[in-house]
């Protein structure tokens, strides 16, 4: 690795996982978040680090890793953690933290780094900008220095929506919901859903609030309808009907999410 630099110049770039490497430090070290707080930790130490571990316990309560090299090279790193039952909290009780092994290099692709990881470093980046694309996510985990394939990416931003968002298909369970809500606050309004009634799938719905309805009996009674593709997972169109107001001015009078843009829609 030293000789590499003088052949190889390139800048030395600061990662963002840096911080990563105090993941793991002392014994007494405490998790609040429980095991799960461990896992986390634990799979960013040794991909910042730059080795492979693997677990002797894996359990809610109690998790012994120990280095993936420990038959092969009979490295004697490990860790052992557990659950304090007074408060919930995890403890590392036992860590020996030194690599005899002689295989620790930091390469952009770890085993530990698994879609919950990635997803947990970029749902903020969702939260954020829903429209974040797979790409994105690939830029984003390259400034962690680690590489994953676009298809990975792409499962990461449905995780990271479904973390931030709920997930797509339980959403369409609130639109009962969201028609108790509407008819509750805006009387007078008009809504509709649709679906087959046999295979339970949505086919449209409708929105029209009691403001839109009033508004329309002082426009000109013309109305503009037009529609555009909807780039969910489950995809669909969203159309509008709008009106002119008489003063050069839109007006927008009724929506609908339909699966298909057809006469009947
Ligand atoms: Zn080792």
């Amino acid at each position: 690795m030293d000789l590499l630099l003088v052949f190889y110049q390139h800048e030395e770039r600061t990662l963002l996982s840096c911080g990563w490497v105090n993941g793991i430090t002392h014994v007494g070290q405490r998790f609040i978040g429980g095991a799960k707080d461990f896992w986390t930790a634990l799979c960013k130490y040794a991909i910042e680090i730059g080795f492979e571990f693997v677990y002797v316990k894996n359990e809610k309560c109690r998790v012994t890793s120990v280095c993936s090299m420990r038959e092969f090279k009979a490295c004697l790193w490990r860790v052992h953690a557990s659950l304090e039952s007074t408060n919930n909290f995890f403890y590392i009780r036992t860590l020996h933290n030194e690599h005899t092994c002689g295989a620790t290099v930091r390469t952009s692709k770890n085993s530990r780094m698994s879609s919950n990881l990635v997803a947990s470093l970029i749902v903020n980046e969702v939260r954020g900008n829903p429209q974040t694309h797979p790409i994105d996510v690939m830029r984003f985990t390259d400034q962690y220095g680690l590489t994953i394939t676009y298809n990975h990416a792409w499962l990461e931003v449905e995780k990271a929506r479904t973390t931030t968002f709920g997930d797509f298909s339980m959403s369409y369970n609130e639109i009962r919901w969201y028609m108790d809500i509407v008819m509750s606050t805006n009387p007078g309004s008009y809504l509709s859903l649709d679906y087959n009634h046999q295979s339970g799938r949505f086919k449209r719905f409708v929105v029209v609030f009691n403001a839109s309805i009033q508004g329309f009996r002082h426009c000109r009674p013309l109305l503009f309808i037009d529609g555009t593709f909807l780039k969910g997972k489950y995809k669909g169109t969203f159309l509008t009907a709008t009106a002119n107001d008489g003063n050069q001015g839109v007006f927008s009078l009724a929506m609908a999410i339909v699966d298909t843009e057809t006469t009947n829609s």
